[in-house]
């Protein structure tokens, strides 16, 4: 990587539209502006639109009026508009990848990766357009006919979180536009620019105006909530806290309004004592390091085997303690920023809980002094089964490293959680691997390996991660409709 100096930084804040995207058209935002800022240095990066409810109504009203035609277009075209935005997603990357990082602090080989699995979105469902399908088949009593056909929800609402600034949006527009639907999107406040260069790169491959539009809002639940409650709004996927989802999910209730739930996690990460410990350590970096450990499917706490406990968590401080923090854009950084100071506070508030309650810092345990939202990679061990971090989404770079007796342990520990996102798996016995996969309370599970993110997987939770599924053939059935029709020959 060579060095991006302040006027390549500057360049590509500045190619960036600031504004509203509505039925295909660029626009101010009545409220004014907001003010995005720079996670490292704590300066203001630029101003974008501040959308009033008003403009989010509008936002709506374009959905609606755009979704007759679109859900008639021809599939293999909603497949191509997708298939011209993955190709120049990948071919502005580098772009793409250093804006993500002045916004969310990322490393730029992070959001380098971010951005190829966020394109790859675009990619799978292109190729899922044209497959969508229905069925005819002969009733049980040889007289009738069952026919099914699957048409497009109709306009959806996607909310987004900051930590994934364009996965977690073309996750949701990808399998939306294949099926055939229009949408309002709201991404976070924080981490609005991504979002807003996606926009004009569907714009330039040629998706129609009204069928995605965008709004950044300083307020969501003001400019969201009489959306939600429109009855002409036919689905809700919201990607974020399974705090702010169970809000929503009450406010969707008056119209029993569809919905895809990815929520909070807080996963496992079991180690077996018949595992190969450093490529454990190896998975357990990419597990706990991906974003910073500001991803949903972070490794949130490790429960480690007594017999391999020490030799783990020493391994792991030795590398944890080795990491580069500094700016994402610097070159040999490994760790960017958190993204604001409230993050740092709830990280560095469950390190210190769980050092008052007798846990102990091998590595870091410390938020770094100075601009920027910095927190040391961490290492704690001695974990008291009250700490809250046991508990809660720690969503920093803080490992807690526990031991365990036996199998039945193990597996109580991994599901004594409300939450049921992910859990990692390392053993080298296939019937114990298996045996535990079965038994684990989540929806996906990494088995000897670090991550699941890949967009032909269907991604989801249980429990109070949420439901439905993004990715793969699934994340297309969350914007169908399955109609019968019963005939009669
Ligand atoms: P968040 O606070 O729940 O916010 C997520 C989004 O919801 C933002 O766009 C936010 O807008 C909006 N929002 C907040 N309150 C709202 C309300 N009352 N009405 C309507 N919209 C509202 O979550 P976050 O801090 O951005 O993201 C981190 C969380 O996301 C973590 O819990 C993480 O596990 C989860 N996550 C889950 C997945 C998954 O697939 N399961 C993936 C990534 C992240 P503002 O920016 O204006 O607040």
């Amino acid at each position: 990587m060579s060095t991006i100096t302040p006027s390549q930084e500057q360049q590509i804040v500045d190619q960036v539209p600031k504004q509203l995207y509505i039925a295909g058209e660029w626009r101010d935002g009545a409220k004014g502006t907001i003010s995005v800022e720079d996670p490292s240095t704590e300066e203001p990066l630029c101003d974008v639109a501040d959308a009033s409810v008003d403009d989010a109504k509008a936002a709506l009203d374009a959905a609606v009026a755009a979704g007759p035609d679109f859900a008639t277009m021809a599939p293999r075209e909603r497949g191509e508009i997708l298939r011209r935005a993955f190709e120049t997603i990948t071919e502005r990357k580098d772009d793409l990848a250093l804006l993500m990082t002045l916004e969310m602090g990322k490393t730029i080989k992070e959001s380098l990766a971010e951005i190829t699995y966020a394109a790859e979105f675009f990619r799978w469902y292109s190729e899922e357009a044209v497959r969508i399908d229905g069925r005819y088949t002969v009733a049980a009593n040889g007289a009738g006919r069952v026919l099914t056909m699957k048409q497009p929800v109709g306009p959806c609402l996607m909310i987004t979180p900051w930590n994934f600034p364009l996965a977690m949006g073309t996750r949701k527009i990808g399998p939306a536009v294949a099926a055939g639907c229009t949408m309002v999107v709201k991404p976070a406040q924080q981490t609005p620019l991504s979002m807003l260069m996606l926009a004009k790169i569907l714009e330039e491959a040629g998706l129609p105006g009204g069928v995605l539009n965008l709004i950044t809002a300083s307020s969501s639940s003001e400019t969201t909530g009489p959306l939600i409650s429109d009855p002409r709004l036919r689905k809700m996927s919201f990607t974020g806290s399974t705090e702010v989802g169970r809000k929503l999910m009450a406010q969707a209730s008056d119209t029993l309004l569809r919905l895809s739930m990815e929520l909070g996690g807080n996963a496992p990460f079991i180690v077996f004592d018949d595992a190969d410990v450093d490529a454990a350590v190896a998975g357990a970096m990419i597990a706990k390091m991906r974003n910073m450990g500001e991803a949903c499917t972070s490794a949130n706490r490790f429960h480690v085997a007594g017999a391999v406990a020490d030799e783990f968590a020493s391994k792991l401080a030795e590398k944890m303690g080795s990491l580069k923090l500094g700016r994402g854009v610097e070159e040999g950084t490994d760790v960017g920023p958190l993204i604001d100071d409230d993050q740092r506070g709830k990280v560095s508030e469950l390190v210190q809980d769980a050092i008052g309650r007798g846990a102990s810092a091998v590595v870091g345990g410390h938020q770094r002094d100075g601009a920027g939202y910095f927190y040391e990679p961490t290492v704690l061990t001695d974990i008291p089964d009250d700490a809250k971090l046991l508990q809660e989404e720690i969503f920093g770079p803080v490992a807690p490293v526990k031991g365990f007796t036996d199998e039945d342990e193990a597996i109580a520990a991994a599901n004594n959680t409300e939450y049921g996102l992910v859990a990692y798996v390392y053993t080298n016995d296939l019937k114990r691997a298996l045996r535990v996969c079965e038994r684990l309370e989540t929806g996906m599970i990494g088995l000897n390996q670090g991550m699941v993110s890949n967009a032909q997987a269907p991604f989801g939770g249980v429990k109070q991660s949420g439901f439905g599924r993004e990715g793969g053939y699934e994340g297309i059935e969350e914007y169908l409709e399955t109609k019968y029709v019963a005939v009669n020959l």
